[in-house]
């Protein structure tokens, strides 16, 4: 059963349930391979995990990139050209792309990921009303993930469903494994050590599926350092709250984090990834994975 998934073209948004009178208008442009643009290296991963070599991929936010304060180039219009389908997570994180696949004149399909996933238990972003958007950080929402990547590259070119579906199913298996180690990996952990606090708040389905507690952020969001007070007030939670852990990733800067450690002597996990791959062994999602997985086990132990 393929599931549906949101397509954007240009202002219009078409939830769609089902596949009837949901066909993309776009078709691949050109020779066999199927042009997708996608906002993160992450997504762009998955992205090539399923279309293999049938797919080529941009990610517009390079590895090591932050997409949360992305400010795209005038260049980066030029990625829409050829575009058979953009690829984002929605919730806030890239919204940027709208604007941009609008200033490029782009009509091509969008998928987005991480909107009305089917079986996700959604939880509330730092600002009021929002919706934290970092659902790939639990592998069984990626999985979901990778389903929707599936039913859209059969829809952009029906003539590579089968290998997209064969692709998919392969994946899947690598990534319910990788779920399972996490799940173990983590289970060590002594449920004294499972409080942590992260830079920004991107750890949230990670922690309520592996089992940790994120007991506050160091940012609200990425790009606002927070106010002598707000430093001072998470320094007493973590000292009130017995936190184990500050967990942070390599893309920003460590100071403000290593400040906080000296204060309350916690230890630091400052080169995790999140929102954007980095070098190997980071440098894949499933990559990406593991490495936060042993980096949070051997600081927790
Ligand atoms: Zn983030």
């Amino acid at each position: 059963m393929r599931r549906g998934f949101i397509l954007i073209s240009g202002a219009v948004t078409v939830l769609c349930g089902a596949l009837v009178g949901c066909t993309p208008s776009a078709s691949p442009s050109s020779g066999s391979a199927v042009h997708v643009v996608a906002t993160t290296t992450v997504f762009a991963d998955l992205v090539v995990q399923v279309g293999g070599d049938r797919v080529s991929v941009r990610s517009l936010v390079p590895a090591g990139g932050e997409p949360h304060t992305f400010d795209p180039r005038p260049s980066d219009v030029t990625a829409f050209a050829d575009a058979d389908l953009v690829v984002m997570n929605g919730l806030g994180l890239d919204d940027w792309v709208v604007d941009l696949m609008s200033d490029a004149g782009s009509d091509a399909p969008v998928l987005v990921l991480a909107e009305d996933l089917p079986g996700a238990d959604y939880i509330a972003g730092e600002e009021v009303g929002s919706i934290n958007p970092h659902l790939w950080l639990n592998v069984a929402y990626a999985i979901a993930y990778v389903d929707r990547i599936e039913t859209a590259l059969a829809d952009v070119d029906p003539a590579g469903a089968d290998g997209y579906a064969e692709r998919a199913a392969g994946y899947r298996s690598e990534l319910v494994n990788l779920d399972a180690s996490a799940r173990a990996e983590l289970a060590a952990i002594p449920e004294s050590k499972r409080r942590v606090v992260s830079f920004h708040d991107a750890f949230p389905y990670f922690a309520a599926a592996y089992g940790l507690e994120v007991v506050g952020t160091v940012v609200e969001a990425p790009g606002q350092d927070p106010s002598a007070g707000q430093v001072t007030a998470l320094i007493d939670a973590i000292q009130a709250s017995g936190v184990s852990a500050i967990l942070s990733e390599a893309q920003f800067p460590a100071d403000l984090v290593e400040q906080i450690a000296d204060e309350t002597g916690v230890e630091v996990v400052a080169d995790l990834y999140s929102d954007s791959l980095g070098d190997q062994p980071g440098d894949s999602f499933v990559g990406l994975i593991r490495w936060d997985v042993d980096r949070i086990a051997e600081a927790l132990q």
